[in-house]
């Protein structure tokens, strides 16, 4: 995203509209008119998500959005929550199975399936930091699902890397997907906690699995046995298992 310095009136209005909170925004002084000032666009830090151009703020129409090329262009993709994934055909960054409506029958019971989640609003994720994720995932054989942005980045899916070109590329969010079987998930968690340490932005990770026939979660021991949480805010996934329930 850029702002015209020549319409730019400086008013500011554009910054609370910044998902990245502002902080790819300050303003200038005009070097000839020192009494005026200008906004500016960090376009390293700006990650193309046009929230500030959509919001209609500026009154003066200064906002405008230049050619996206590649790389710069996955910035959008990841960011844009209005833009479908060209690669993927479908909005956001993770799978529709994986987030609400599972009708394909992915999640077998004894297999469950992992989103590790990097970069949030006011912070964002650089790919560098999510290939870190995925290589140390990689060791332990993993399957990185097919359908998903990160993955279709990847160069080497059974080394985790992504494509270079991408890797200093900041982005909103990214969701580096996963299936496993369940008596794996200790050493997924371990990995887990130790490349997070190596990583420079926030991150939260999704479970998704099917319900045991008793009603039980299948992993939650697991979890507990190493002071995990279970979030409150947790989704009932609508279609979780349902075509497989007469095979299982
Ligand atoms: S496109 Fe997004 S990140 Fe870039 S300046 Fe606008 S709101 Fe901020
Ligand atoms: S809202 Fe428009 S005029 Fe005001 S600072 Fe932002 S770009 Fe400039």
């Amino acid at each position: 995203m850029r702002i015209d310095p020549e319409k730019c009136i400086g008013c500011g209005s554009c910054k609370p509209y910044c998902t990245m909170w502002g902080g790819v925004m300050h303003f200038e002084r005009d070097r000839k008119n020192p009494t005026r000032i200008f906004y500016v666009i960090d376009e390293d830090e700006c990650v193309e998500c046009s929230v500030c151009l959509r919001s209609g703020c500026c009154p003066v129409e200064a906002l405008y959005q230049p050619p996206l090329e590649w790389p710069r262009i996955v910035r959008k993709n990841f960011s844009d929550p209005l833009k479908i994934h060209p690669e993927t055909r479908i909005p956001g960054r993770g799978t529709e199975e994986m987030k609400t409506n599972e009708v394909t029958g992915r999640y077998r019971l004894g297999k469950y399936g992992m989103a590790f989640e990097l970069g949030r609003p006011g912070a964002g994720a650089r790919f560098y930091d999510v290939e870190k994720v995925a290589r140390a995932l990689s060791t332990l054989q993993v399957d990185f699902e097919e359908n998903n942005p990160v993955t279709k980045l990847m160069v080497d899916r059974k080394k985790g890397l992504i494509n270079p070109e991408v890797l200093n590329e900041k982005v909103l969010s990214a969701i580096v997907e996963f299936m496993a079987p369940v008596e794996k998930l200790p050493e997924v968690l371990e990995v887990l906690d130790r490349v997070s340490q190596e990583i420079d932005t926030v991150f939260s990770g999704d479970i998704i699995s099917r319900v045991g026939r008793d009603g039980s979660v299948p992993y939650i021991k697991v979890l507990q046995d190493r002071n995990r949480f279970l979030s409150i805010n947790g989704k009932s996934n609508v279609g979780l298992g349902r075509p497989l329930s007469a095979l299982e």
